[in-house]
């Protein structure tokens, strides 16, 4: 609930409106997405640069109870092709793309 400060706009306010839209746009979210393991380990970087360590990230996905919606979110996703998701590098899951499109045209 969007609280109105007596003085009218101010950064108060700004911050209470843009809390109310976080959990609006969290409130849309798909519902494995409060088991995310990732959500309670934020010293792991799901994001590393070009060069830095995949396996921290790899290795608490592969904990995750929610791993297998997540990666079929992410595949179905392609605009969310950065970082590791479900379990899978961005590289790897545009070869999951391209290697499903194929298996798609073989099959027709
Ligand atoms: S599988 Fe990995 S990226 Fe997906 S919710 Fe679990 S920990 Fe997060």
């Amino acid at each position: 609930m969007i609280q109105r400060h007596p003085r009218g706009p101010t950064a108060i306010e700004d911050q209470h409106h843009d809390f109310d839209l976080v959990a609006a746009i969290t409130a849309k979210r798909p519902a494995w997405m409060k088991s995310a393991l990732c959500a309670s380990n934020p010293d792991v970087n799901f994001f590393p640069d070009r060069g830095e360590s995949l396996t921290p990230a790899l290795t608490i996905c592969g904990l995750c109870e929610v791993l297998i919606p997540c990666r079929e979110w992410a595949l179905s996703a392609p605009a969310n092709d950065h970082g590791i998701l479900g379990g899978m590098s961005a590289n790897a899951r545009q070869h999951a793309r391209k290697n499903a499109t194929k298996r798609k045209a073989n099959a027709s």
